[in-house]
């Protein structure tokens, strides 16, 4: 199976598919050993199945095809604990050639779906009058110091957005600007709103006062036994019943009067927003207390999860989470001082953000941030914020823009049907009729993104978990998990992990090691088995369990030099080494990381290329390599390790976007595909080198970011003469269309939504395109490798790839 096989069948890719069979081969394979996995991937083969998974009686591992099974005995055993289990009277018809789905070999992913109603059946819970189990809420929390513009701009997009929610789905709103000010979504004769100082800090037993969420004829003890909290409905109202009111309140809705004054920042209360957010929340999922200092009591039972979809115009500015004084004279922090410890405010608001943060985990809310302003808005200091709750993240000059707009637009997307296509004309045939019907009632289908979930990693006895870099937050591991204590990669020290949000982008990057030392290696005969058991709720409020399972052979480089070379992924491999240079970039020099890189790199090509000793022509890469030093060379040079010209948000944001994406998303952000058109054939790759520009071609240059068309000077003469309106030339006009149409199809299934330019040769934003580009060859660059060379010299940024690599061989060559 090939490695983009094994993604399309399991969302998974392995730097090494034959993993190395001792710790010390682990180590002289120089890349790490660990995968990338996407467990929303959409996959057309995979089984669904209407029944809770089986699952071994001893460490919950669930049964797969890599179990023995005894068919006689019906037994299976458990390749992770080895314990053996009985099966249920309902699988007692199983053999060879009768086996249900989860113990079919080429079914290695499998998803277990679990309906409402079953699930209520099974937990004996009784109806309830909520329904805040039933379905996802969506709380958007708008920040109003900004244009009258900007802000239509977000009214209009989250009115368009409402359409794609399940009608049951309830919604709240909340606006902040010098005061915050809650919004009554019940009140429908008029916009009405309940409005809280920003600058006090919000408690739980405070706000229900406020906010009147008491019921006067209640005792306290009543109202702890109160089954549905008193009061909450009226601040989360389900779409159907308050679509109409929030249009006349946004119709309403102003930028913030109070902040007149244009020679200080506006008083912008972000840290005290989100916090009465939160806490709203806790309120609607019948917490009786919350306590910011102890979130171990926070332990929410009736969830399904949602989104607090916030949108700043600016910094925090006043009370809780602080980012900046109001004085202008006083500047926003850049990476400077964040590197000399000068920044005011930065670690008390860091804090106070990633404690709300652990808050929101708890609760199963995940905190989006659309940033949308030209000067920073602190989403440096809101970061864990976001990515431990699984949250999406954009940073872009305005809303009023297609980024913002359709970016905001995709969180709402819904799935796509994976029936094949003659499933579905026959169904569509059968019931058409039933179809009508049931479209009237509910336009809406399943969201893309799922609520509240979790992902589970158990390894087989030769390895260890080191953790992984993505998106999440660490829950506490199972008895059984078999983690390493001592050394850890990222959100390590367990075998589980919590995502709030989950869609079919979300990449996790799993770090693993092999246990067994050099002189008690792996037998080769035995198969190391990873499964990931991920839980999650749909739009629906189904439970969905998606159970991968993947086998892999040990083996050494010294008896099988080809099956390991055979077994690189180095798609997966750079982006796993580049995830874990961003994750160590945060708390060392990057000329350390740079060290490291450019070190492994060229122990890599010691190891695995084929050279003789003193001839640099002879140095050769199989093709499993070939594209490796490529893929390090572009990311040294990449917004990930070269901040210059980056704020400290905008290196969030990339690093935000890194640990979200799957691999072949992760390249594009440091290795840009550019394609050329001509009149005279279909269009081909071409190499991101300044010779790539030729005056009668089109490149179109796709950086996940930003999606170029470049029209050379001869085309643009063209063009400006005319030729594409007429008649007789109407193959050119044929010509001009087609990258623009690439370009659209590139950027409608991407969150966020890609900057978009389209310019001629010569042109200003031409530079867009030339800053991609690497410079031609020359001479005498410094030597990249010298071992003498200072902390700061920053390396690739004038170095051609061909001096890159000549440097490269020769030292690979001369070290030997
Ligand atoms: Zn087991």
């Amino acid at each position: 199976m090939s490695f983009l096989q094994s993604e399309d069948r399991n969302g998974l890719r392995w730097s090494w598919n034959v993993f190395p069979n001792s710790k010390e081969e682990e180590s002289r394979f120089i890349i790490p050993l660990g995968c990338l996995y996407t467990p929303k991937k959409e996959i057309k083969t995979m089984p669904t199945l209407p029944y809770v998974p089986i699952q071994c009686r001893s460490c919950s591992a669930i049964l797969n095809p890599y179990c023995p099974v005894d068919f006689v005995g019906k037994f299976w055993s458990c390749p992770f604990c080895y314990q053996r289990n009985q099966f249920p009277e309902s699988y007692y018809g199983i053999s060879k050639v009768s086996l249900p789905a989860e113990l079919i070999e080429q079914f290695t992913t499998v998803e277990y779906i679990i309906p409402q109603q079953q699930q209520q059946q099974q937990k004996q819970i009784k109806e309830q009058k909520d329904d805040i189990k039933k379905s996802p809420v969506f709380l958007f929390l708008i920040d109003i110091h900004t244009t009258q513009n900007e802000l239509d701009s977000i009214k209009d997009t989250i009115l368009q957005s409402l359409a794609f929610l399940p009608p049951q789905s309830r919604i709240g709103l909340i606006t902040l600007g010098t005061a915050i000010h809650v919004y009554d979504l019940s009140f429908t004769e008029c916009p009405k709103s309940f409005i809280l100082r920003g600058t006090n800090e919000h408690t739980f037993e405070k706000l229900q006062d406020l906010l009147q969420l008491r019921n006067p004829i209640f005792s306290q003890k009543e109202e702890q036994e109160s089954e549905f909290p008193i009061g909450i409905d009226k601040f989360f109202r389900p779409i159907s019943e308050c679509e109409f009111l929030l249009s006349e309140i946004f119709e309403d809705m102003q930028k913030d009067p109070w902040n007149s004054r244009t020679e200080t920042r506006p008083q912008r209360c972000v840290g005290g927003g989100l916090q009465v957010a939160l806490l709203l929340f806790a309120r609607l999922f019948n917490l009786k207390k919350l306590n910011w200092d102890n979130i171990d009591e926070i332990n929410p039972t009736n969830c399904l999860g949602g989104r607090i979809i916030t949108f700043l115009s600016g910094p925090c500015t006043k009370g809780k989470g602080q980012v900046v004084d109001r004085e202008l004279t006083n500047r926003i922090r850049s990476h400077h001082d964040l590197q000399k410890g000068t920044s005011k405010y930065t670690k008390e608001a860091f804090n106070f953000y990633d404690n709300l943060g652990e808050v929101a985990c708890k609760l199963g809310i995940s905190i989006d941030l659309f940033g949308c302003s030209f000067d920073q808005v602190g989403c440096y200091e809101m970061k864990t914020l976001i990515s431990k709750t699984g949250g999406d993240l954009l940073i872009t000059d305005k809303f009023n823009s297609e980024i913002f707009t359709n970016s905001l637009l995709y969180l709402f997307s819904q799935k796509k049907t994976t029936k094949k296509k003659q499933e579905q004309e026959q169904e569509q045939e059968q019931e058409q009729e039933q179809e009508k019907e049931k479209e009237k009632e509910r336009e809406n289908g399943l969201l893309n993104t799922e609520f509240n979930a979790s992902v589970e990693v158990n390894v087989s006895a030769e390895l260890q978990i080191l953790g992984t870099i993505a998106n999440c937050n660490n829950l506490p591991k199972t008895k059984s998990a078999r983690i390493n204590e001592e050394f850890s990669i990222g959100n390590g020290k367990t075998n589980r992990w919590k995502l709030n949000t989950l869609d079919s982008r979300t990449t996790l990057g799993f770090y693993f090691s092999v246990i067994k030392n050099e002189k008690n290696p792996v037998d080769p005969k035995r198969v190391g088995i990873i499964q990931f058991k991920t839980i999650s709720y749909d739009s629906d409020g189904n439970i969905k369990i998606r159970v991968t399972t993947s086998g892999h052979k040990f083996g050494d480089f010294a008896s099988n030099p080809n099956i390991i070379k055979q077994s690189f992924d180095q798609e997966a491999a750079a982006v796993l080494v580049s995830r874990l240079a961003v994750m160590r970039a945060k708390t060392e020099k990057i000329g350390t990381i740079l060290r490291w890189m450019d070190k492994s790199l060229i122990q890599v090509c010691k190891k695995f290329a084929n050279f003789n000793k003193n001839s640099v022509s002879s140095f050769q890469l199989s093709p499993y390599f070939s594209y490796y030093p490529q893929f390090m060379f572009h990311f040294r040079r990449s917004h990930f390790m070269n901040i210059f010209g980056d704020s400290p948000d905008e290196s969030t944001y990339f690093s935000h976007s890194l640990y979200k994406e799957n691999i072949s998303n992760s390249i594009l952000m440091f290795q840009p595909v550019l394609h050329s058109f001509t009149m005279n054939g279909p269009p081909k790759p071409v190499l991101l080198e300044m010779d790539s520009v030729q005056k009668d071609n089109i490149l179109l240059l796709d950086s996940f970011f930003l999606v170029l068309i470049h029209h050379g000077k001869q085309i643009k003469n063209w063009i400006k003469q005319g030729y594409h309106e007429m008649e007789e030339y109407k193959d050119f006009a044929t010509f001009l269309e087609l990258p623009k149409q690439e370009a659209k199809i590139i950027m409608s299934g991407r969150f966020p939504y890609p900057r978009f330019i389209e310019c001629d040769q010569g042109s200003s934003p031409a530079r867009f395109l030339l800053s991609r580009l690497n410079p031609s060859s020359r001479k005498g660059s410094n030597n990249l490798y010298n071992s003498n060379q200072n902390e700061n010299s920053d390396l690739t940024d004038d170095v051609s790839f061909n001096d890159f690599m000549n440097h490269l061989k020769k030292v690979v060559i001369d070290l030997d």
